[in-house]
């Protein structure tokens, strides 16, 4: 029988006990940075999110972290250009990039906003590991691609991850996948790991906790 949507998985065991075992202790929102010299101290790993604005990020990183408001406060009027810091106990930090893309910014503004990022991309060695979210029913754009590019000039190893696929049919989803891949192939020698996600219905959570915490594990032992 083929059903006509897709089902999630019911949330694994093994996806539960990461989920537990990343994000045990206290996740709190840290703050909000303009400036270079607002960062928090590199003394601990990070994980970075970026993604054009309504692209799902702030429900993934709620998704992932289980807890349902916590990154309502990178979407508040005045957060949104803001690099937002939270903080997962006292071992990493996750950080909400700024969503790109908005129609309407003053170029003064997305300057600005460039170059905060440029600045942070290539200065902050406790970053490890990004994640750029993809709308999955639209595909990559133009700025995605800036934002890939930065991270490869700072040496910054990142994910794709495609966002909202409950919202598209899987015949859909997959041709959307196979131009993607095409698309970066165009430019791209290697291609990233691309994951699939709902936050809605909790796919792709496990993939992405176990990258997250691959990380750890390979930086325990570098
Ligand atoms: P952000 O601007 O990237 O932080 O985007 P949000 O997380 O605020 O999401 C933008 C909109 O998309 C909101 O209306 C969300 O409810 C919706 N949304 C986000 N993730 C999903 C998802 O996985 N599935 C569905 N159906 N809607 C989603």
């Amino acid at each position: 029988m083929i059903l006509p949507f897709p089902i999630a998985e019911p949330e694994s065991d093994a996806a539960a006990e990461l989920g537990r075992k990343l994000f045990a202790g206290p996740v709190d929102f840290l703050k909000g940075v303009v400036a270079m010299d607002g960062l928090p101290d590199a003394d601990r790993v990070e994980v970075c999110f970026a993604g054009r604005s309504n692209v799902g990020k702030s429900s993934l990183i709620n998704a992932l972290t289980n807890r349902k408001g916590l990154a309502r406060a990178s979407n508040t009027p005045g957060r949104t250009q803001e690099i937002n810091f939270f903080e997962l106990g006292e071992a990493r930090y996750l950080v909400d990039l700024p969503g790109y893309g908005y129609a309407n910014a003053p170029l003064a503004v997305v300057e600005k906003w460039q170059r905060l990022l440029k600045n942070y991309l290539s200065g902050r060695p406790n970053l490890r590991r990004a994640f750029v979210l993809v709308d999955s029913r639209h595909g990559i754009k133009e700025v995605d691609r800036t934002m890939m590019t930065m991270l490869d000039q700072a040496a910054v190893g990142y994910r794709i991850v495609l966002t909202k696929t409950d919202k598209v049919k899987k015949m859909a989803l997959s041709l959307n996948l196979a131009l993607l891949k095409k698309e970066l192939s165009q430019t791209w020698d290697e291609l990233p790991l691309i994951f699939e996600s709902s936050a809605e219905k909790g796919t792709g959570r496990k993939e992405i906790l176990q990258f997250i915490d691959d990380t750890n594990q390979k930086i325990k032992s570098e």
